[in-house]
């Protein structure tokens, strides 16, 4: 899937989450608005009805204080300790000048009017002379009844007037009565309540009627209707507590939950109309502020929410880009190349992909620093761009290495068309003003147009990093194709190298022999020992595919002993059977001679077998004369004098020199194959002058010749007619295993 995909995919994904936490949120922000309503509304209902408790009490406690007041007064009277007669100057006693009483005063029944004000002043009252509704007050207390009057007027002022019976010997003989102004009442309802709350209450009487209000009221127009109406459907009152009732009192199409609560004297009630949410209660502001939170809350994540998808829609691209894009070549990167390939496909097309190395990057970095090997990787990455035709791709595969997707019908022609591209980024270096060459070589790997599969990218990569690991290091550009042989032959070098030491425990390795003869007289003189690996399912492996191994990765020490021990304890075999015993050639690999313990070794195995050390000659390779003479004369010193005898192999292969009869001491010499190879070619004549004069100079230093590779009757005459010691090839016979030598020459 692209990352374009990816992306798209997890915005979505993002989204239906973001919108799943919206929904949840708002679902419970609904739930929790409606719970705190209803839960408000109880807590509201009982706030009111506490409020207005709390009002009533105030009332009556004043009126009963009051009334109790006059009760201790008439108590004196009859107890004497008021005078009837002199109450004017004896109530003084008891009334402070503070009173909230405007008057006092007492009726008896037969009328006898003594009233004092509370200033002090003794003024006589007529009874006939008193307002209608105080006269009904004090004819009630007559009757021995503790009273409140209905509200009246007088002088101008509104008040109202108490007043209590007043005994002698069992019988009401008078009333005692105080009159107060109704002020007194409209404090109490102007007063806060113990919570610090002031709230709008009207004191109506029992028909309905204000009698005194709060002092603010934005209902004023309307609430002597709402209360009127309320008191016509008087039985329609619902009860919120036990002493609140609750009517809805609907008014030019607003509805006014009216509360009302009865004070306990004539009728009166103290109403409030709930209009203006003037009560609001601890409750209800908590769950009020629980709300907001949560409101914000929810705000709060819808904004992210917002800036979430405005960022992600503004930033896809860059998003994108560094998902898919090497961030400086602005080529592909290498997951992003895939995923376009498997886009792109074409199956009627062939298509190569190519990978492309700078030789010596490392260098450039060290060297010219890592701002200009930046530079020539941009550049490098617009040159790849500028050449792909469509449907191809470029993209950064590793740091220095390009991967190219390409589209040939010929194989030739997209090899011209690399080169053609490599010499073009190898032209970078000129254009940056300096001298470097850029080289870079590539692999290429290729897959036939196929209708029925996808095209397999990544074994396309791999094959084509193998071939890029075939190229040696150099100076050119090269190029090289995937070449599945060469890749087998790794595999089977890597198997070769996972089994040697195994296979050198379980005897894989056998020796096998191949005879030297003596060309003066025919006679077979020795053999030379050859390895065989033969695998435990039969298959014979011969040394020039693991030998070469063995050099490089230092088995061949191991191996190369273990053959030395296989010769001796083959020649102690045919002492022990009485048979003739023929010296035995072993090759010796350059690491052994390099190893301080290489002597003691040899040594301990010709000893283990009691065989003299003559019979075992040592074949060198030209080779280790180019490496240190020194050491090797020092060795091969050592060696001839413990009796070993040193032949060199393949002389004449590669770089000889005439020195080396004068640089080294030596028993033997073997002239390489190619010498005989030259025979029946334009060189023959060459090569046997050559050769002549070798076999002429070794003997001439007492060093006896050997050639190998005599495979016909004529190479053998002429060895012969130059004087050659000894010849050994497939004319006599192949290298052959033990068995067969022991038939054929010992037996
Ligand atoms: P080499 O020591 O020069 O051995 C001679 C090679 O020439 C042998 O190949 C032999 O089979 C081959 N040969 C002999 N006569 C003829 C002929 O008439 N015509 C042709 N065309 N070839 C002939 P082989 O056995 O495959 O050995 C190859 C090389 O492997 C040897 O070359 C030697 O350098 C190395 N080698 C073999 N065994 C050992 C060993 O035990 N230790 C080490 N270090 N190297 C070994
Ligand atoms: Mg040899
Ligand atoms: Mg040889």
């Amino acid at each position: 899937m692209s990352n374009d995909k990816k992306i798209k995919k997890k915005l979505l994904r993002y989204t239906v989450f973001m919108i799943i936490v919206g929904t949840v949120l708002i679902v419970s922000a609904v739930c929790i608005v409606y719970t705190s309503k209803k839960a408000e509304n109880n807590s509201h209902v009982a706030y009111v009805n506490a409020i207005l408790g709390e009002y009533k009490l105030n009332f009556s406690n004043k009126i009963e204080s009051d009334l109790s007041t006059l009760v201790s007064v008439a108590d004196m009277i009859e107890q004497g300790y008021i005078s009837k007669d002199d109450i004017i100057k004896d109530v003084f006693t008891y009334f402070p000048k503070n009173s909230e009483f405007e008057k006092i005063g007492y009726y008896s029944i037969e009328a006898e009017n003594k009233i004092i004000t509370l200033d002090g002043s003794n003024i006589k009252y007529e009874f006939s002379n008193s307002p209608e509704k105080e006269k009904q007050t004090i004819r009630s207390a007559w009757q021995g009844n503790q009273t409140v009057s209905e509200v009246y007027t007088e002088d101008g002022k509104d008040k109202i007037c108490y007043a209590v019976p007043v005994y002698e010997d069992g019988k009401v003989d008078g009333a005692i009565t105080a009159n107060i102004y109704l002020d007194k009442f409209v404090d109490i309802i102007n007063a806060n309540t113990l919570d610090g709350i002031k709230i709008n209450i009207a004191w109506v009487n029992k028909s309905g009627d204000i009698i005194e209000y709060s002092e603010a009221n934005i209902l004023q127009g309307k609430r002597a209707d709402i209360i009127k109406k309320a008191w016509s459907n008087k039985e329609s009152f619902q009860f919120t507590s036990p002493v609140v009732k609750k009517i809805d009192i609907v008014l030019e199409k607003d509805t006014y939950p009216l509360y009302s609560i009865e004070i306990g004297h004539n009728g009166w009630s103290i109403v409030y109309i709930d209009s203006e949410g003037e009560v609001i209660s601890p409750v209800y502001s908590a769950i009020f502020i629980l709300v907001v939170i949560f409101m914000l809350l929810i705000l709060f994540c819808f904004l992210v929410m917002l800036y979430t998808f405005k960022y992600i829609k503004n930033d896809k691209k860059t998003i994108l880009s560094l998902a898919d894009y090497d961030q400086l070549t602005k080529v592909y990167n290498t997951g992003e190349f895939i995923n376009q390939v498997e886009q792109l496909y074409d199956n009627s097309a062939d298509y190569y992909s190519v990978i492309l190395n700078f030789r010596h990057f490392q260098y450039i970095n060290n060297i010219f620093g890592r701002n200009i090997a930046d530079k020539i990787l941009i550049r490098t990455a617009d040159i790849l761009k500028s050449n792909l035709a469509t449907d191809e791709l470029v993209c950064r595969y590793r740091s220095d290495e390009f991967c190219m997707l390409l589209k040939s019908k010929d194989k030739k022609q997209l090899k011209n068309r690399i080169l053609n591209i490599m010499d073009n980024i190898s032209g970078i270096s000129a254009k940056l003003q300096n001298e470097y060459a850029i080289k870079l070589y590539c692999g290429v790997s290729f897959r036939k147009a196929d209708k029925q599969k996808k095209l397999p990218i990544a074994d396309m990569l791999n094959e084509a990093e193998f071939a890029l690991k075939t190229i040696k290091q150099g100076y050119d550009n090269n190029i090289a194709f995937y070449d599945s042989s060469v890749k087998e032959k790794k595999i089977f070098q890597n198997e070769i190298e996972s089994s040697m030491e195994q296979a050198l425990r379980n005897n894989e390795f056998k020796l096998f022999l191949q005879p030297k003869k003596n060309l003066l007289n025919n006679e077979i003189i020795g053999a030379e020992a050859l390895v065989r690996w033969i695998k435990p399912d039969g298959k014979m492996i011969f040394p020039d595919e693991f030998i070469p191994l063995f050099e490089a990765n230092g088995f061949c020490a191991s191996l190369d002993l273990y053959m030395v021990d296989k010769v001796c304890a083959l020649q102690r075999k045919w002492l022990e059977n009485g048979k003739k015993i023929i010296p035995i050639s072993v090759n010796q690999s350059k690491i052994l001679f390099y190893r301080k313990d290489y002597i003691k070794n040899l040594c301990n195995i010709t000893q283990k077998y009691g065989i003299d050390n003559k019979y075992i000659v040592l074949e060198i390779l030209e080779g280790l004369v180019a490496d240190d003479i020194e050491t090797l004369n020092h060795t091969i010193a050592i060696l001839r004098e413990k009796g070993f005898q040193i032949s060199m192999d393949d002389f004449g292969s590669g770089y000889s020199s005439l020195n080396t009869f004068t640089s080294i001491a030596l028993d033997e010499i073997k002239l390489d194959k190619v010498f005989l190879r030259s025979i029946g070619t334009e060189k023959e004549q060459k090569q046997k002058q050559m050769m002549e004069n070798i076999i002429s100079i070794a003997k001439s230093f007492g060093i006896r010749t050997v050639t190998e590779g005599v495979e016909t009757q004529v190479q053998e005459t002429f060895l012969k007619s130059i004087s050659c010691d000894y010849g050994q090839g497939y004319l006599y016979s192949k290298p052959i295993s033990i068995d067969e030598f022991e038939e054929k020459y010992i037996n």
